[in-house]
């Protein structure tokens, strides 16, 4: 299945942090990473004062249902060493399913297509440079499209 992963981090060293997410995803029983978009520096959302983000995609190939596939991002987030404090807070990483193929999973764990995805340019952006033609199926429109109209409306 081909899945997409939203990474983000804004504490230590951030392109590090990043990329040593993307290799240990990679080395990941079951988790083929085939691409990983540019690194954009980012604002941070919400009401917590805290430093930018740098935000990235990548697009992995995967043998692992959903619930498997957020327990290795669980894992590396914790490898990575994020500590979980306050809600949408400074973290060292964060590693989001965005998309799995074009299921639409709503569990107490996960939501799938992720739930803010499609507000979110930090996400789009980067998600639209690697795969503007992936569809969103809740939505039902492509991440370019959503990318597109999220312009209009500012
Ligand atoms: P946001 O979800 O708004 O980006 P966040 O990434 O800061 O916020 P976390 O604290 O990292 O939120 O995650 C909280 C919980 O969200 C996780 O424990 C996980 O079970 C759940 N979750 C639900 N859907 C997803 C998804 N698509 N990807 C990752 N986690 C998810
Ligand atoms: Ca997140
Ligand atoms: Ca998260």
């Amino acid at each position: 299945m081909k899945a997409y992963i939203g990474l983000g981090s804004n504490l230590g060293n951030r392109k590090e942090n990043i990329q040593k997410a993307v290799g240990m995803l990679e080395k990941s029983p079951g988790i083929r990473v085939v691409k990983l978009s540019p690194f954009y520096e980012t604002e941070p959302v919400g009401d917590v004062p805290q430093g930018k983000f740098i935000n990235a995609v990548a697009e992995v190939y995967t043998a692992l249902f959903p619930p498997g596939l957020l327990a290795v991002c669980r894992n590396i987030e914790n490898a990575l060493g994020r500590v979980r404090t306050v809600k949408w807070g400074p973290r060292t990483i964060d590693l989001d399913v965005l998309l799995y193929g074009e299921d639409i999973i709503q569990t107490a764990e996960l939501t799938v297509p992720h739930p803010l995805m499609h507000e979110r340019e930090f996400v789009l952006r980067p998600l639209s440079d690697i795969a503007p033609d992936a569809y969103h199926p809740v939505l039902k429109k492509t991440v370019q499209e959503i990318l597109e109209g999220l312009h209009e409306n500012h």
